[in-house]
C-alpha cells in the first residue's frame, strides 16, 4: 500500500492568480482521500499533476517515498478514471478490461491465462461477469463506470485516482456507487485520491478529506475534523449542509454575543466574529422555551423527511431544520435556541476559526 505525499506543489497557467497554490498532505496507504471543492477549485489540475499529466511549477510529488518528477505518466503505474467513462465503443466490456494489460508498456508481462483470469478477478470484484460480452453501448450509466472502475483496476495500479466519477449518475445510483466505490477500494486496498463538488462524498468516504477552493487546502484532515472543527468559514460552508447560518456576532474577553445571546466561547481577540451553526443543530420550537429567543417564521420549504423552516430573530434569518408538517407558517411565532457545543466562531476580518 503506496503513501502519497504532495509538498508545496503550485501551478499556474498564465491566469491571473494560480490553479493550485501551495498545495501539501500526505495520504497514507490503503487510505481513501477526498479533494473536495467547486467547480475550478483546481481537483482536476491537482490529480493531472499526480498522474504526470501536467507538470508543476514547484513542488514535490512522491509515492512511497520515492519522486515521481522523473517519472512518465506510462511509468507511474497510476489509474485515473473520469467522469465519461472513455471506454472503447467498438470492444467488449472483456476487450476493455483486458485492454490496459495488453497495451505496450505491458506487454509481454502477463501470459493469456493470467490476462484472463485478472479480467474474470476484477468482473467479480465489480460484480459485471455477467456483462464481460457486452458492448458499451448496451450498459446503463451506472454499469459503464463500473466497467471503467474495472479497466483501472485491472492493472493492480498503486494508485487510484477518481475525477467526479459519479458526479453525472442519478442520485439513486450514485448513492448506489459511492457505497459500491467504498467496498472495492477496502477489499482491494488500493490508495485512492477521489475529486469531487459534493460534499456527502467527503464525508460518506473520505479516511482524509482535503477541502479546495480557489487553488488552495482550506483544511486538510479527518471527516470528523473537517465537520466538527471546520478551520475557517469556507470549510464550514462546503462541508455539511450548504444552508448553514453565518451570523454577525461580536466577542469580548471572554465569550460571544449572537442574536442577543451570550455564550462562553474560549479565548480569542475581542472583535466581530461569524457564528456559524449548521440548521439541524439549531433547536426550533413553536412555544416559548428557556434560553431560547423569539423570531418570527418568514418562510418553511419541506424536504419530504424534515422541513427548513427560515425565522427572522431582530433581524437576522436563522436557518433551521424541524419535524416535517411542524406547525411554523409564515408570520407566526417561533423561538430558536442555539447549543453553545454547536457553534462554529470565525473572526470575521480573516474567516479564521477562533
Ligand atoms: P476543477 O477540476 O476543480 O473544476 P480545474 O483543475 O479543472 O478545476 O481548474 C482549475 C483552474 O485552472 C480553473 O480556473 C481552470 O480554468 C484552470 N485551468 C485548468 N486547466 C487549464 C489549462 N490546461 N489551461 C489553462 N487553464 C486551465
Ligand atoms: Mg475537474
Amino acid at each position: 500500500m503506496e503513501t502519497l505525499t504532495v509538498t508545496g506543489v503550485s501551478k499556474t497557467f498564465g491566469g491571473p492568480r494560480p490553479a493550485i497554490a501551495d498545495l501539501s498532505f500526505t495520504l497514507g496507504g490503503g487510505e481513501f482521500g477526498v479533494v473536495v471543492g467547486p467547480s475550478g477549485a483546481g481537483k482536476t489540475t491537482l490529480l493531472n499533476m499526480i498522474a504526470g499529466l501536467v507538470s508543476p511549477d514547484t513542488g514535490e510529488i512522491t509515492l512511497n517515498g520515492g519522486s515521481l518528477a522523473a517519472v512518465v505518466p506510462e511509468r507511474r503505474d497510476i489509474a485515473m478514471v473520469f467522469e465519461n467513462y472513455a471506454l472503447y465503443p467498438h470492444l467488449s466490456v472483456r476487450r476493455n478490461l483486458e485492454f490496459p494489460l495488453r497495451a505496450p508498456v505491458r506487454r509481454g508481462q502477463l501470459s493469456r491465462s493470467q490476462i484472463a483470469a485478472r479480467v474474470a478477478e476484477v468482473a467479480e470484484t465489480l460484480r459485471i461477469p455477467h456483462l464481460l460480452d457486452r458492448l458499451p453501448s448496451q450498459l446503463s450509466g451506472g454499469q459503464r463506470q463500473r466497467v471503467s472502475l474495472g479497466r483501472a483496476l485491472v492493472r493492480r495500479p498503486r494508485l487510484l485516482l477518481l475525477d467526479e466519477p459519479i458526479t453525472h449518475l442519478d442520485a439513486k445510483l450514485r448513492h448506489e456507487m459511492r457505497t459500491e466505490l467504498k467496498r472495492i477500494q477496502r477489499e482491494l486496498g488500493v490508495t485512492t485520491l477521489y475529486a469531487t463538488p459534493d460534499q456527502s462524498d467527503a464525508l460518506a468516504l473520505a479516511d482524509l478529506v482535503v477541502v479546495l477552493d480557489a487553488g488552495r487546502a482550506w483544511q486538510v484532515g479527518s471527516a470528523a475534523d473537517v465537520y466538527e472543527r471546520p478551520a475557517n468559514v469556507t470549510v464550514a460552508r462546503t462541508l455539511g449542509d450548504p444552508r448553514i447560518n453565518l451570523l454577525q456576532g461580536r466577542r469580548d474577553a471572554t465569550g460571544v454575543t449572537v442574536l442577543g445571546q451570550r455564550f462562553d466561547a474560549g479565548q480569542g481577540p475581542p472583535g466581530p466574529v461569524t457564528v456559524g451553526i449548521r440548521p439541524g443543530d439549531v433547536e426550533l420550537s413553536t412555544q416559548p422555551v428557556l434560553g431560547a429567543v423569539a423570531g418570527r417564521v418568514l418562510l418553511s420549504q419541506t424536504l419530504g423527511y424534515q422541513d427548513v423552516v427560515y425565522v427572522d430573530v431582530a433581524g437576522a434569518t436563522v436557518r433551521a431544520t424541524a419535524p416535517a408538517g411542524i406547525a411554523a407558517r409564515p408570520g407566526s411565532p417561533a423561538w430558536v435556541r442555539l447549543p453553545a457545543a454547536r457553534l462554529h466562531v470565525f473572526e470575521t476580518a480573516t474567516g479564521r476559526a477562533l
